[in-house]
């Protein structure tokens, strides 16, 4: 088979791969759509993990083969597949963290080499620990497309749930890239008023359109204070920060009312330093949070919001690239044009 192999010095290839052989209790994928996701990207672009390996998270095609004892799933069925699930059991998942748990930590999917997602080739042994809670299947009339953004849409509802906006809330997200789109999106259904910022015209209309009341660039707008203007002087109630770029921390403080929450979403690097004031934390009284990853009791919401349409997501898809040109899918979405957004690798097209 085909497979996008990550070899290092930030060097991805697409190159022919044994395709992967199943076990007892596992399940075989082709990969009909695999989104790319900017983590996967930082860890190319920065060399964060050893090569070889493939990877791709955002994976939804067909079960072709299934493992002895496997009864859930059967050659056919069209689903998508989550590329960690926690044990449920240790001391961060009795505390419901479940993305520090070791058992979700280890990823369960893989196309050959060290485990790392596997998506961006043709085919994915899906484990037996993911067999079990990591496969949802995909109802009649959704496409796969479509379908590889349950995951993504998970880690945006878990922020979401984890920071509880309240209604009539002023709520700042920075960033519309998919990400901070999703993120329009969710907030605006629990009430909260939205405003947004980006440098990319499209993305602010989209943003408009997906439920923002505002849409700032800005290079144009001074974002707090607008916010200011918005909240009789105070600022914001929740800000969340959907990029990373220098400086974007201290914005979010800057439009951040005292004892608000401040998410940092895409702070995913090791090596990238946030530079803020610690009276603004401390004599403001503001909350900063993390959070990664996606959560296993969400799974369920997430894939009926995805599949029942009522979170318009396949709006944020702009580009469906075969394998072959997945280079180029890595520059769009590391350096945006004016109409790309969320990009898909379809490892079953040949052009
Ligand atoms: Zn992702
Ligand atoms: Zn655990």
């Amino acid at each position: 088979m085909h497979a996008a192999v990550y070899r290092g010095g930030s060097v991805v290839s697409v190159e022919q791969i044994p395709t992967p052989v199943i076990g007892s209790g596992e399940i075989l994928i082709r990969v009909e759509a695999c989104g790319i996701c900017h983590t996967d990207l930082k860890k190319i672009e920065y060399n964060l993990l050893a090569p070889p390996r493939v990877y791709g998270h955002e994976t939804a095609g067909v079960v072709v083969a299934v493992g002895s004892g496997v009864t859930k799933f059967r050659p056919g069925d069209r689903v998508v597949a989550f590329h960690h699930i926690p044990c449920r059991q240790c001391f961060y998942c009795q505390r419901k963290i479940y993305a520090q748990c070791p058992v979700y930590k280890k990823v369960g999917i893989t196309a050959g080499f060290e485990p790392a997602g596997g998506g961006f080739a043709q085919y994915v042994r899906v484990m037996d620990w993911i067999v079990d809670a990591g496969v949802e299947k995909i109802p009649d009339g959704i496409s796969f497309e479509r379908a590889t953004l349950v995951e993504p849409l998970n880690t945006c509802l878990k922020a979401v749930v984890q920071c509880d906006p309240q209604p009539e809330d002023l709520v700042i997200i920075l960033g519309q890239g998919p990400i901070g789109l999703m993120f329009t999106m969710l907030i605006r259904r629990t009430g909260a008023r939205v405003a947004v910022s980006d440098t990319i015209d499209a993305r602010l209309e989209l943003a408009s359109q997906c439920g923002a009341e505002f849409a700032w660039d800005p290079r144009k707008v001074d974002v707090a204070a607008e916010a200011r203007r918005l909240t009789d002087g105070r600022g914001a109630d929740l800000v969340i920060v959907a990029a990373s770029v220098p400086g974007i921390v201290e914005q979010a403080m800057a439009c951040s009312r005292p004892g608000s929450r401040i998410l940092l979403f895409a702070q995913t690097s090791a090596t990238e330093r946030i530079e803020t004031s610690g009276a603004d934390l401390c004599v403001g009284e503001r909350t900063l949070l993390g959070c990664y990853s996606a959560s296993i009791d969400l799974q369920q919401e997430s894939a009926k919001l995805v599949f029942g349409g009522e979170i318009p997501v396949e709006a944020l898809i702009s580009h469906r690239l075969p394998l072959v040109k997945i280079r180029s899918g890595f520059d769009l979405a590391l350096h945006p044009g004016p109409k790309s957004l969320k990009i898909i690798v379809q490892p079953q097209r040949w052009s």
